[in-house]
């Protein structure tokens, strides 16, 4: 394989578009599909080459990248009729960068196996502005040859990436991530409505408590935005949604109890289930405003 070999990128969403982005500023040739062609043009306007589907995307691409929503839309791209298998020249190599079920992660690399492909699952986080200052943490399951050939594209990418275990186990730390900053975000939410009750200034508040114990990357990255009522995404709730259900299905599976976070899955379901999918996860703290009688218009 080349020094630099080409890359296709399929999915060009709040993570996907600044990724591809980051690696067309780095040198990588770029091909890239998304079936909104809008998001395509807009990585062409950057220096990446525009796709009109799946197959021309991969024709000659020595690493595939996939970052789109959930499970079935990995399926789809990875095994559909015309998807990444059916075209992927042999021996590439497939990153599946998305959140999805440990499980489905392991039937792909299975099935990339059987057609002479390898793949990599490499979930991230650092949310939209992780990617865009490429600052990902990159949680990668597979084998030690495929981690270090993608890795010098990973470190492009973010500032950590970690081969975690065998195929699955990225995304089963990805889980446990899901897990710990969705409990963050409900407890920040909870801190920030106590302190308001309590007429404290809230700026000077958690300036002081992010410095402390008490500090997170949730409140540094989402603070002035909770306190200011701004849910713009961000990472709506709809695909945290995925990603509880993904946890404390496996926690389940593993029989292990996970309750403070069944708890938070149950107000992130609830905030879906409101019409509230399209907001960032920090809308959390309306859960916590309703519960205490005091939402905000
Ligand atoms: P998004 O909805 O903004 O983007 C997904 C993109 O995939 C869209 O542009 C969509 O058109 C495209 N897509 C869907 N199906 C496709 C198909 N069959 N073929 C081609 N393109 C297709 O989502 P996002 O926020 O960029 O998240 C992507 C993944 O990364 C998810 O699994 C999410 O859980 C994960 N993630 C998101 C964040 C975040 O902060 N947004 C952080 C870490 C991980």
């Amino acid at each position: 394989m080349s020094r630099t070999p080409s890359i296709a990128f399929i999915g060009l969403g709040i993570m996907g578009l600044p990724m591809a982005a980051n690696l067309v500023k780095a040198g990588y040739t770029v091909t890239a599909y998304d079936l909104s062609p809008e998001s395509v043009e807009k990585l062409a306007a950057q220096g990446g080459k525009a796709a009109d589907s799946i197959a021309e995307a991969v024709k000659g691409a020595g690493i595939v990248i996939t970052m789109v929503p959930d499970s079935p839309d990995v399926e789809a791209v990875l095994l559909g009729e015309d998807g990444v298998f059916a075209n992927a020249a042999s021996g590439a190599l497939i990153v599946d960068m998305s959140t999805i079920r440990p499980d489905i992660a392991r039937l792909v690399s299975e099935e990339g196996a059987k057609r002479g492909l390898r793949v990599l699952d490499a979930p991230v986080s650092g949310g939209e502005a992780g990617a865009i200052e490429a600052k990902l943490s990159i949680m990668v399951g597979g084998n030690t040859a495929d981690f270090e050939e993608a890795k010098p594209v990973f470190e492009v990418l973010g500032t950590t990436p970690v081969l975690v275990g065998p195929s699955g186990a990225g995304q089963t730390v990805k889980a446990a991530n899901q897990l710990i900053v969705a409990g963050n975000i409900q407890l920040v939410a909870e801190a920030l409505v106590f302190l308001e009750a309590h007429g404290v200034d809230t700026e000077a508040g958690l300036e002081v408590l992010n410095g402390g114990l008490a500090g997170s990357t949730v409140m540094t990255r989402k603070g002035d935005a909770m306190r200011a009522r701004q849910f713009q995404p961000g990472f709506r709730i709809a695909l945290h949604d995925k990603d509880m259900k993904i946890v404390t299905t496996a926690a389940r599976e593993a029989g292990v109890a996970i309750p403070l976070g069944a708890h938070v899955a149950q107000y992130v379901g609830a905030l879906k289930a409101q019409g509230h999918g399209g907001l960032d996860h920090s809308a959390l703290l309306k859960i916590v405003e309703q519960l205490s009688g005091e939402e905000r218009k």
